[in-house]
């Protein structure tokens, strides 16, 4: 392995953010960094969950940037947008699998869920009245074993 001597030697990290973002045709810019870095560290998360990770580090950012950073990482396939009933929006990084989540309906935790036949679209809807099928999001609701431990623990 060479390193190929470039000019902006920063850490592995971050140029692996940096180059992910310019692939996706965007302008490399510390906020994006930022976001992305604090979504490989928390998958489904809010951008005010966004925005409280990194703006001790990135000091003059504000929510309103977040959310536009989150826009064109959405917007360029970057990033996966998903709104369970009753949540906000919840941001990830993984992207055209298809994948299905689960929330709890107590405490609304997250977890992804594999796709249910393993190809996607994974469901096969019995009328499709002419749309031509691309993807099908599905939201299982249950209670995550947390919260069942709980429920169990207040009957009397
Ligand atoms: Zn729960
Ligand atoms: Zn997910």
């Amino acid at each position: 392995m060479h390193t190929s001597g470039t000019a902006d030697a920063a850490l592995p990290a971050v140029v692996d953010h940096a180059a992910e973002i310019r692939a996706a045709g965007l302008k490399v810019t510390a906020p994006r960094v930022a976001v992305l870095q604090g979504l490989a560290a928390s998958p489904h998360a809010t951008a005010d969950q966004l925005y409280d990770s990194i703006s001790s580090t990135l000091t003059g950012t504000s929510l309103q940037a977040v959310y536009g950073v989150l826009a064109a990482f959405t917007t360029a396939g970057l990033v996966r947008r998903i709104e369970p009933a009753g949540s906000a929006a919840l941001f990830e990084r993984r992207v055209g699998d298809n994948h299905h989540h689960i929330v709890c309906t107590r405490c609304h935790s997250v977890r992804d869920v594999e796709c249910v036949t393993g190809e996607a679209p994974c469901l096969t809807p019995s009328d499709t009245a002419g749309f031509v099928v691309q993807t099908a999001e599905v939201t299982f609701w249950g209670l995550c074993p947390d919260c069942q431990a709980d429920t169990a623990a207040d009957i009397p």
